[in-house]
């Protein structure tokens, strides 16, 4: 029996506060950092990270973790200004190594073509769920009739 690999891989990450110009305002100090895997955000015993600049630093993250193209800022670009305009913090996102993902343990979502798994059901949730297009409005229907 053939078995089709659903492993993928992504970028471990380092994020660490560097030196900018400009003196630090929030509470963070060169050297501070953490790291992520996969959905998991560590950080070191006993330091904390601030949440402006986290919440700053989040939309960038799984952009980093993916392969990108060569020529793309995603690729070359690491460092972040710190959102406080007057801290001179910068953090850099360094790609610190790879770890391998299996799909079936991070989603329920199956792999288009996948055999069904589970208890025969006929597979329309996962199937809306994997076709945006066939996904209900969120708003309410249209009146068509008021008057
Ligand atoms: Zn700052």
């Amino acid at each position: 029996m053939s078995q089709v690999s659903d492993e993928f891989t992504l970028y471990d990450l380092k994020v660490e506060v560097v030196a900018g110009e400009g003196e630090m305002v929030c509470d963070h100090q060169v050297g501070d950092y953490f790291e992520v895997s996969g959905e998991n955000l560590s950080l070191p015993p006993g330091q904390t990270f601030p949440i402006y600049p986290l919440a700053a630093l989040l939309p960038l993250l799984p952009a980093k973790q993916r392969e990108t193209h060569r020529n793309d800022w995603m690729t070359t670009d690491a460092l972040v200004a710190c959102p406080d305009p007057l801290c001179g913090a910068r953090f850099r996102i360094t790609r610190t190594g790879r770890t391998t993902f299996r799909h079936a343990e991070v989603t329920r979502v199956p792999l288009p073509g996948a055999p069904e798994e589970g208890t025969g059901g006929s597979g329309d949730v996962a199937a809306r769920a994997v076709d945006p297009a066939a996904e209900p409005a969120d708003e309410p229907a249209e009146p068509t009739d008021d008057a």
